[in-house]
């Protein structure tokens, strides 16, 4: 080999060092030949040993190498942690009933006398995945790939490479739900997204609830023809939102006088304290008003809590309500005395650069699911990718206490495609 392919071949190592550089080092093993992927496979395999349970699996090495490692590991998709009590009831009193034709362990429940395979509720229960692509998706997740590299480095489509995300994001909403509560200084503030019905089809939606058309870019006569036979029913009915609807350019559009212009965006309330306690919930279509605000805080903050907000009222309801002491900062001053609401700005950055820019901004059904994935990630911003990762996957597996366990369900694509809409819509949506 020359001195130009062994400085490649330095350099792809290095990559896999380094997991951010993760893709990039995917991207250099398609400019090799077959003949050096094979050299690249090998020298791989002799250095850092394939064994089940390292991470380096997940590799999706390219074509030939693909099938060699998935084949190797034909029981990879089996869970390796022991199951004590049943997964319905929480008793002990379970026995092995068998397998299942793909080799599963099933258990019988004497005391409710239900049945339950090991895998039961893990996301990866009914998959066709196997572990190394479920691997990747939680790489992926972590590391912030975007779902078209995914979806081409684990071979499937983008939908399933999306739907691997959401399951994702859906088991940690299920097991740890919005669980922080704040007992000192902790600061709130509401943080503003677009109201986008990204994915929804509904042409009568668009049109007759919401008084403008989807957010895509279409030239006049394609409006024209998008509209179809509601052009000529506008035409007589509402000749003013047809004008809107075909004339006005679509960043501009606001829609129908009905609604709100603030109600074209979603409030996500959120709240964090010293010791990176964090809350990020969206909450409702428009700003939070004071019953929303109570609703969701008061049972996170104590009476020992020292609230820190804006001058917006909201929240002294909940403050005088539930005793808490209120501090309000002056939006102009930015800080009073010792108190500040750096801590909640620098979190609505963080947000931000997690959602990415709006060409990709998740649609408001699914918002919840980011942010509760955000949490996770930024609730253990210290912890390096590669144990985060490792700790994802463990999760999904199911290899969690059983309280943990208990509370994991699989969700259908089709519940996550009919979920409601995780805000209060204010009868508008
Ligand atoms: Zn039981």
């Amino acid at each position: 080999m020359n001195v130009k392919h062994r400085n490649k071949d330095k350099r792809l190592l290095r990559f896999l060092a380094d997991s951010s550089d993760y893709y990039d080092y995917l991207k250099g093993i398609n400019n090799l030949t077959d003949s050096q992927k094979q050299v690249l496979y090998e020298r791989l395999k002799s250095e850092l040993p394939i064994t089940q349970s390292t991470p380096i699996q997940s590799l999706s090495l390219p074509t030939t190498a693909n099938t060699t490692i998935r084949t190797a590991l034909p029981d990879s998709d089996k869970p390796t942690y022991t199951i004590d009590c049943c997964l319905h009831c929480g008793s002990t009193a379970i026995k092995k009933i068998g397998k299942t034709k793909g080799g599963m362990q099933r258990y019988l429940c004497k005391d409710c006398h239900k049945s339950f395979t090991e895998n039961y509720g893990l996301i990866t229960h009914y998959s066709h995945l196997s572990e190394w692509q479920w691997q990747e998706a939680v790489r992926a997740t972590v590391v912030g790939i975007s779902l078209t590299e995914l979806a081409k480095n684990i071979n499937v489509s983008t939908k399933t490479a999306w739907l691997c995300r959401m399951k994702i994001y859906d088991t940690l909403k299920n097991i740890y739900g919005y669980c922080d509560t704040f007992n000192s200084i902790v600061e709130a503030d509401g943080k503003y997204e677009r109201i986008s019905f990204k994915g929804c089809k509904d042409k009568s939606f668009f049109i007759d609830k919401l008084g403008r058309l989807p957010r895509h870019h279409r030239s006049r006569a394609q409006r024209i023809d998008y509209l179809g036979d509601d052009y000529k029913k506008l035409f007589v009915e509402n000749p003013t939102m047809l004008k809107e609807m075909i004339y006005s350019s679509q960043k501009r559009m606001v829609g129908r006088d009905t609604i709100d212009i603030n109600h074209q965006h979603v409030c996500i309330l959120t709240a964090i304290d010293r010791s990176n306690n964090i809350y990020v919930q969206p909450v409702s279509a428009g700003s939070a008003k004071y019953d929303t605000v109570y609703e969701n805080l008061q049972s996170r903050i104590t009476r020992e809590a020292v609230l820190v907000t804006d001058e917006y009222n909201s929240y002294k309801y909940l403050c005088r309500k539930e005793s808490i002491e209120h501090i309000v900062v002056n939006s102009k001053c930015h800080s009073y005395g010792t108190y500040s609401l750096s801590r909640i700005n620098a979190l609505h950055s963080s947000i931000d650069r997690f959602l990415g820019s709006n060409e990709y901004k998740p649609a408001t059904k699914y918002l919840d699911l980011y942010l509760i994935m955000f949490w996770w990630l930024e609730k253990n911003k210290d912890v390096s990718q590669i144990i985060l990762c490792e700790q994802l996957f463990n999760i999904l597996l199911g290899r969690v206490s059983y309280t943990v366990r208990s509370k994991m369900t699989n969700v259908s694509q089709s519940d996550l495609i009919s979920r409601p809409l995780p805000i209060d819509g204010m009868c508008y949506y």
